[in-house]
């Protein structure tokens, strides 16, 4: 049995209330589980400076921008000053 919820310094093992609600997954934190359910919602915030491409995590995007358009990492570390987001967008009906 995995105690991933098990608190080191309190001894306690917390309650794992962070499951997918697509898959039934569970995570131990918060950020992990919305980093999962973007593979179920598509939803990839990080936008490609040159191109169409998008990602749902900073790292592939910026592992795209170094390798497809020959950016340094100090260049993209000054461009990829995405805000944080709050709730997710949702799809517009258009
Ligand atoms: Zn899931
Ligand atoms: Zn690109």
């Amino acid at each position: 049995m995995v105690t991933a919820g098990l608190n080191e310094k309190t001894g306690v093992i917390e309650e794992n209330e962070h499951t997918c609600v697509y898959c039934g997954h569970e995570f131990s934190r918060a950020r992990d589980l919305r980093r999962h359910v973007m593979i179920h919602t598509g939803e990839t915030p990080f936008n490609c400076f040159y191109c169409d491409k998008a990602f749902n995590r900073r790292e592939r995007l910026k592992d795209h921008c170094l390798r497809e358009h020959e950016m340094t990492e100090e260049e993209f570390q000054a461009k990829a000053t995405f805000a944080p987001r709050g709730r997710p967008k949702k799809k517009s009906k258009q």
